[in-house]
């Protein structure tokens, strides 16, 4: 499998708030990794490094062999990287469809590629497809997740990340949107980075995961490594 993201060294801050401390982690193209770690160890963070919404101090990001710090944040979804940031953000005013057609704009396709993808969406997401001329502000909090990951997916990313889609949705839509991530992950080969609180499910989806401590690398392992882990199961008892 080839290297598609690697994060070597990587620190950053706010202000003079240190949030990443030399952090290495990486991706290989086609693998779904999960990012755990207790809450301000610095997973959104990195999210954000990646995807150029915050400039790292130090440390080296490369994606597919391409340093990073040489591609501008809002040339990075035309390179491949799709983000899905904490809180959805789709655009409440406009509708479902028109929020998957914007989501098509960073890839300047041609119009009837980015129609075609749109249909796909919609089949992928059959409720989208039912609420298609209706005002993103007015689904439900799953449909707006699912919208948004629909969006990010406009963009054909070669790498989807994932900031804690799970956050403020039911349990039952919770597993309906995993499902999603499991057969983009497994049906079409989707490279996954995902940031998620609920450790148990989201081990039992990744290939392998890390989890972060105070901006650091503190475990690593195979999904099955990290579930079986005492230490994991201690942070997370009760969860596994
Ligand atoms: P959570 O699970 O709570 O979202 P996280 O692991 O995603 O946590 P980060 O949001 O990356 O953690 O935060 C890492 C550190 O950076 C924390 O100490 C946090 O307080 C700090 N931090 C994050 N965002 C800001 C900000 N905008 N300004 C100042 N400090 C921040």
């Amino acid at each position: 499998m080839s290297r598609l993201l690697e994060l070597s060294g990587l620190s950053a801050a706010y202000g003079g708030v240190r949030a990443l401390d030399g952090l290495d982690l990486h991706v290989d193209e086609g693998e779904f990794v999960v990012l755990l770690g207790p809450n301000g160890s610095g997973k959104t963070t990195t999210m954000k490094c990646v995807s150029g919404l915050l400039k790292p101090v130090a440390g080296r990001i490369t994606f597919d062999g391409r340093d990073l710090a040489k591609v501008p944040g809002w040339k990075r979804p035309a390179i491949g990287l799709g983000h899905v940031p904490e809180g959805r953000q789709i655009f409440p005013d406009h509708t479902v469809m028109e929020n998957l057609t914007l989501g098509a704009f960073p890839v300047r396709r041609k119009r009837a590629e980015t129609e075609r993808r749109r249909e796909e969406m919609l089949e992928l997401f059959p409720r989208l497809g039912e609420r298609s001329t209706q005002l993103a502000g007015t689904l439900s909090g799953g449909e707006a997740q699912m919208l948004a990951v629909a969006r990010a997916l406009m963009g054909d990313p070669r790498l989807l990340m994932l900031d804690e889609p799970s956050l403020g949705l039911a349990p039952l839509k919770v597993i309906e949107l995993f499902g999603y991530l499991k057969r983009l992950h497994e049906e079409r080969g989707l490279t996954i980075l995902l940031v998620e609180q609920q450790a148990s499910t989201a081990l039992r989806l990744a290939d392998r995961g890390y989890v972060l401590d105070h901006g650091r690398v503190g475990l690593e392992g195979s999904a099955a490594e990290l579930r079986d882990d005492p230490r994991v199961q201690a942070a997370y008892l009760g969860q596994l």
